[in-house]
């Protein structure tokens, strides 16, 4: 695993130091407050630490994407009163990310203030990790800390740039990420066994090679499955099927075989004639038995039992992609059955499981399990190019 440092190597006292924080504050909005504060809850910890060591604290966030410029409506001030309310203490807001105004402001906090910068992708050396930029924001502080995992695939100044410098930690959300992710792919327990569902082969063609080459047992379901299955020679009738990747999906089958890796496709499948909730043409049968007029929106009970025992000789697991359009009952119910196996044995200790991906978070919450999984991460586009087997320029930077 990349090599950092945590917040375990600062010193104890931090009196005097600012603290440059990077965190996630791309919070989505409902009106004048935030829907969901999840990330917030994740940087408290690393915030909290940091300001009760006596540090002042300046948090670098950006907020949508408002391409280099000023825009009242992306001013990370919307979400101040978020902030105050999940730290459960005042912050000051700073209308800036470097020069007088910060230096200003970084006098007037006391030792373990918190201020608040402005959208740092307000300025147009953010995304262009523009060195200047970078050292015009590093001149304000002793220390910078990266907590906000889900920016760490852009290479941007606050991601990447300021992490070559200040001395660079990571902070403690960023660190529970990196172990996380580490013990299920980087340096995982045997058999790993990974699933991969979802709507497309297309959008997760990268996963899917580099999984062959790391885990003993490949799971695919979701839409991608009919894909699979067609390239087999499945007629798979009017499922979402992406015909002109047949090949491409031979030759991962192709790679799975030199590499000892089992891909594990459905025998059975759930059907129906309208993808509706409960459609009147609702039907279970064998993969070879799909109508022409007939769509697979779920894999079948003995896909799923089979799957529960593959799961049962693993010790690690992980996860992207439901295995049915779980959004439309009763296409959830492979998703949540396995989910729900999945939790179990992690509960009894003998399975890491790690997940994530927008909707698979979103799958897992529904199934009622999210908090039984070893880890699930909310990172949406960092986690998937971590499984993508990529390096992400915001963690290289770190080491
Ligand atoms: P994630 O956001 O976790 O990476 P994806 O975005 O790749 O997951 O895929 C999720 C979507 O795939 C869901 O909207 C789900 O309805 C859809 N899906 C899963 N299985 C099927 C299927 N058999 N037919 C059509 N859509 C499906
Ligand atoms: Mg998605």
């Amino acid at each position: 695993m990349t090599q950092f440092k945590t917040l375990d190597d600062l010193p104890a006292d931090l009196t005097g130091k600012v603290a440059l924080v990077r965190v996630d504050l791309n919070l989505p909005m409902d009106g004048g407050s935030a829907s969901d504060v999840t990330r917030v809850e994740a940087a408290r910890p690393t915030i909290l630490e940091l300001a009760d060591k006596g540090a002042k604290v300046l948090l670098l966030a950006h907020f949508g994407r408002p391409k280099g410029k000023r825009h009242s409506t992306m001013s990370t001030s919307m979400v101040q009163g978020d902030v105050e309310e999940v730290l459960d203490r005042e912050i000051m807001f700073v209308p800036e990310v470097s020069g007088p105004v910060v230096e200003q402001s970084i006098g007037i906090l006391g030792d373990g203030d918190i201020g608040l910068l402005d959208n740092v992708r307000f300025w147009p050396g953010e995304e262009a990790n523009d060195g200047e930029f970078a050292k015009a924001i590093a001149a304000h502080g002793d220390v910078y800390v990266n907590d906000a995992f889900s920016a760490a695939h852009r290479a941007h100044a606050s991601t990447e740039g300021l992490a070559h410098l200040l001395p660079a930690y990571a902070g403690r959300a960023m660190e529970a990420e990196l172990k996380a992710l580490d013990a299920a792919l980087g340096n995982p327990e045997t058999p790993v066994a990974a699933v991969v569902g979802g709507a497309k082969v297309s959008s997760k063609l990268d996963v899917l090679t580099n999984l062959v080459g790391k885990v003993q047992h490949l799971i695919i379901g979701g839409g991608m499955a009919n894909t699979f299955l067609a390239a087999r020679g499945v007629d798979v009738g009017k499922s979402l099927c992406e015909h002109d990747l047949t090949d491409t999906a031979n030759k991962i089958m192709d790679q799975a075989d030199h590499a000892g890796c089992t891909i594990h496709l459905p025998y059975d499948v759930v059907v129906a004639k309208e993808f509706a909730a409960n459609p009147s043409s609702l039907r279970t049968c064998n993969v070879h038995e799909v109508g022409a007029d007939e769509m697979i929106l779920d894999i079948g009970p003995q896909a799923v039992e089979a799957l529960a025992d593959v799961l049962k000789t693993c010790r690690t697991l992980v996860w992207n992609g439901p295995l049915g359009a779980f959004e439309t009952a009763p296409f959830d119910e492979a998703t949540v059955a396995l989910a729900k196996t999945a939790a179990a044995l992690t509960q009894d200790g003998s399975l890491v499981s790690v997940a994530g991906g927008g909707d698979t978070v979103a799958a897992l919450a529904h199934a009622g399990v999210k908090d039984d999984f070893t880890f699930v991460s909310t990172a949406g586009g960092a986690f998937l190019e971590w499984m993508e087997g990529k390096d992400l320029p915001g963690v290289a930077a770190l080491s």
